[in-house]
């Protein structure tokens, strides 16, 4: 028997030791490293991440929403976080929690010197976010006049940090649009610092812009740490390494006969003598019904099984006619040599998708901590 039992996500914390080590070495020595953890580490675990990442010296965290900064707070990190997109009801306990916001909006900013004003702060410090092409959340740069008239009537916060977010930095066919983006986040950091009279830290490049564009690089990268060398990022780089396996176990064995079917709605019929196996996971842990019907597949004794039939909440059906493996051998869902992003193209999704769709029922078991 092997010694996964059940479904469990490893997470290998020398490969984001690695990964870090390989990725600041791409960036001078004086770029701060921010690591963004948003989505549970994309579907790790953002406080095993983040607090080796903190032993390790990263700079900065970056979350998504103020529930998840307040996470890493309550773990005992101590570094700097920024959630990248706050909503103005979490404003009041953001601050409380000595967490940074990017204000994105002339509403998001009126609204954070508001409640910064109530609580008595004094230059608390405010990332400020500029949309320069990914048209999502950020202020455009004729939002500028404004600002700083609502900097002119508050002292609670102070501008300690510019920032946009590339829309296309993986893809070399965008190049004159990437460039473009950066020389408009270039010439709207100039002008803001002009006027404030000090440089903010500047900060714009995400994971493939570390990788790809130098002059994106400024004072600060962001990169999502927690799952490099299976994402997207696969495609461009190999040295990264996978920090998370998924990994589960056969739980039965079946052989049908022709015309027997398999599953909810019998959506698969045996074309003759079908080997099957069932496995503990299904959509309630992340995979979700688009991988049922061969879209997806799982690795068992390093060949491939195709998922047949609908996926179920808690089980998957694979056929195994073809593999030499019994009840109880292991399955790899994806790991180092099966990885995500193989697996999510094939099912039509990214590897994003899948990594942040694994719920928190599926075990999380730190497997080396170097
Ligand atoms: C998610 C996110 C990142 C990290 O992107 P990767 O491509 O995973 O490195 C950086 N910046 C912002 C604003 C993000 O939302």
């Amino acid at each position: 028997m092997s010694s996964t039992q059940e479904t469990v996500l490893e997470i290998h914390l020398s490969h984001l030791t690695h990964n870090f080590n390989y990725l600041k070495s791409k960036v001078a020595p004086h770029v701060k490293m921010l690591a963004v953890v948003k989505a549970s580490g994309y579907g790790s675990d953002a406080t095993v991440i983040a607090k080796h990442l903190e032993t390790l010296g990263a700079d900065y965290f970056a979350v998504a929403y103020v529930s998840e900064g307040i996470l890493l707070r309550e773990a005992g990190i101590i570094t700097p976080v920024l959630v990248l997109h706050p909503q103005p009801i979490n404003f009041k306990k953001l601050i409380n929690h000595q967490l940074e916001p990017s204000l994105y909006s002339p509403r998001t900013l009126r609204e954070f010197i508001k409640v910064a004003d109530a609580l008595n702060q004094q230059e608390y410090p405010v990332h400020i976010k500029f949309n320069t092409g990914l048209n999502r959340i950020g202020f455009w740069e004729n939002d500028i006049d404004y600002i700083f008239e609502q900097l002119e009537n508050t002292k609670a916060i102070k501008i300690k940090a510019l920032l946009s977010h590339l829309a296309a930095s993986e893809d070399h066919e965008e190049r004159t649009f990437t460039l473009d983006q950066i020389h408009t986040f270039q010439k709207i950091a100039s002008e803001i610092s002009n006027r404030l009279g000090y440089q903010p830290i500047l900060h714009q490049s995400n994971t493939s812009g570390i990788l790809n564009y130098p002059e994106a690089h400024f004072d600060m990268v962001r990169t999502g740490i927690g799952l490099y060398g299976y994402g997207n990022e696969a495609k461009f780089d190999t040295q990264l390494k996978p920090v998370a396996s998924l990994k589960s176990v056969i739980s039965q064995i079946h052989t049908l006969e022709p015309g027997e079917s398999v599953g909810y709605n019998r959506a698969y019929k045996a074309p003759g003598y079908v080997k099957t196996a069932t496995i503990p996971i299904g959509h309630a842990d992340g995979i979700g019904r688009f991988f049922g019907n061969k879209k997806g597949f799982v690795t068992i004794n390093n060949k491939i099984a195709y998922i047949i039939g609908n996926v179920c909440m808690d089980m998957i059906m694979v056929d195994i006619t073809d593999i030499d493996c019994n009840e109880g051998d292991e399955v790899v869902i994806f790991d180092h040599t099966s990885n995500a992003a193989k697996i999510a193209e094939h099912s039509g999704t990214i590897s994003y998708e899948l990594l942040t769709a694994i719920s928190p029922r599926v075990k999380r078991v730190v497997v080396d901590n170097s």
